[in-house]
């Protein structure tokens, strides 16, 4: 979206140069091309671009869908977090989406009711832990600290335990996505992990 979704009451505006589409572009897909869209949150910076991909299944944990209900966003014209009539699966705690261990999807209730990470597991990096809204700093993880803006604290601490159990099962390495210097570090696409 050229400029960015429109802020509202001053609320900042989030914009990347290399837009979405133009990532897919780059690497030869187009919107149709893509089955599904791992939902972290309904929060305003994770459900940007969903209907860009109308045919490509939303896996939302219900706990969210069911928060999203009766949560109207405030960063919306509409207060709506997702389009209804998009293909969802409502998802009930960790879900193997390609039934073969690669990719699960990891309940981690905090932000949100239905807030969930993603494990990766892949050939040469290894497993991938993909924290989502569950910690959003690399300092927060360290000394565990639960974001202020948490729906529920003992839930957050717990989904941090969650994830310091699955680092040390599956030996993951964790990427919080809202840490800038990890940020900094990351190869985006058309780059790639393999
Ligand atoms: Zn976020």
């Amino acid at each position: 979206m050229p400029g960015g979704l429109p802020s509202i009451g001053g609320r900042p505006n989030w914009v990347r140069s290399n837009t979405l589409a133009g990532q897919l572009a780059q690497l030869g897909l187009g919107a149709s091309d893509i089955r599904y869209i791992g939902l972290t949150n309904s929060h305003i910076d994770h459900i940007g671009n969903l209907e860009m991909f109308p045919g490509a299944t939303i896996l939302v944990q219900r706990a969210e869908w069911n928060f999203a209900q009766t949560h109207p966003s405030e960063d919306t014209p509409d207060g709506a977090r997702f389009n209804a009539a998009h293909p969802m699966a409502l998802i009930d705690g960790d879900y193997d989406v390609f039934g073969d261990g690669t990719v699960r999807l990891i309940a981690t209730p905090s932000v949100t009711p239905g807030n969930q990470s993603l494990l990766v597991k892949l050939p040469k990096t290894g497993a991938v832990l993909l924290s989502g809204d569950v910690i959003h700093f690399q300092y927060g993880w360290d000394h565990r600290i639960v974001p202020g803006n948490v729906w529920d604290k003992g839930k957050t601490l717990a989904s941090f335990k969650r994830l310091a159990d699955i680092m040390t099962e599956a030996n993951a390495q964790l990427w919080i996505e809202h840490d800038k210097a990890q940020s900094d570090m990351r190869r985006f696409a058309p780059d790639y992990y393999e």
